[in-house]
């Protein structure tokens, strides 16, 4: 088990946000997280990566018990995210926001640097293909120049991940990584998502709102609605189950998985 998360429960105010929330997620696992808006999603990914603490429950990595560690730490321990609104740093180039997420991991000391030792060139050449191979796998080569504010929509969510991958995660939480993306973009985001698992050893757990692509890469899926996990399995079970299609749209079966989203 490399991610589990137990009896996750956190307040905001009289909301229950997150209400005893389970689950465990193994080593290579893409897993998807589904539900309405408002159902805890995010809040479910703020308190695995230390934004917000936890009122109750526990959240482990591995053996080690990472409950309420602040971001940074839990950040050092392999977990990386990518935001539901989209946050980069718009002034800085593409390959910039890449090079900084990538810099903690950098091996060479401040001697190093300023006595340009062969260990500070042998990491710099490393770190400058590392980064390269991030942008190739997004197809995000030629725009290395341009301002990440200056991106397409699409290619704005790919560099999120691309600066996530940076990091050296060995778990990867996606916050609607689709959002606002269109039909042909989702498909080539979930060769990306695939061919990302593979290369990194990743294990994946995405939240998302385009039922194509949670059905069509997920190998498991948990539902939320209300701070709660009304339901998990494979998608062909979830999708034909009525406490799901009822949280989604109160409505049965066929309609509720339409060709766009499931926000209610
Ligand atoms: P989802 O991602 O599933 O749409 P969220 O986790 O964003 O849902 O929100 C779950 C509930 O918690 C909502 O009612 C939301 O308004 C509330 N909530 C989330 N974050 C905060 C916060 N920082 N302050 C107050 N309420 C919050
Ligand atoms: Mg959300």
């Amino acid at each position: 088990m490399i991610l589990e998360v137990q009896g996750l429960t956190r307040y905001f105010g009289g909301i229950k946000a997150l209400d005893g929330v389970d689950f465990r997620l193994g080593q290579g696992e893409l897993a998807g997280i589904i539900g309405p808006n408002g159902s805890g999603k995010t809040t479910l990914f703020n308190v695995i990566t230390g934004i917000y603490r936890p009122d109750r429950g526990s959240v482990s990595m591995g053996e080690g018990d990472i409950t309420g560690l602040p971001a940074h730490e839990i950040a050092r321990r392999g977990i990386a995210r990518t935001f539901q609104n989209i946050r980069l740093f718009r002034e800085l180039t593409v390959v910039d926001n890449v090079r900084i997420a990538h810099h903690p991991h950098v091996r060479y000391g401040p001697a190093d640097a300023l006595l340009r030792t062969g260990a500070f060139y042998r990491e710099e050449r490393r770190t400058r293909e590392q980064v390269e191979e991030y942008l190739s796998i997004f197809s995000l080569q030629d725009r290395r120049k341009e301002l990440a504010k200056n991106l397409p929509y699409g290619d704005q969510r790919k560099l999120e991940i691309a600066r996530a991958l940076a990091s050296c995660p060995t778990v990867l939480l996606l916050d609607e990584p689709a959002a606002g993306m269109n039909p042909s973009e989702v498909g080539t985001l979930m060769e990306f998502i695939l061919r990302i698992r593979e290369r990194f050893s990743l294990t994946v757990l995405l939240i998302e709102h385009q039922m194509r692509l949670v059905m069509g890469i997920c190998e498991r899926l948990i539902v939320m609605d209300f701070g709660q996990v009304i339901a998990r399995g494979l998608p062909a079970e979830i999708q034909r189950d009525p406490k799901v299609i009822e949280a989604y749209l109160g409505k049965p079966v066929d309609s509720a998985w339409g060709t766009k989203s499931g926000n209610r």
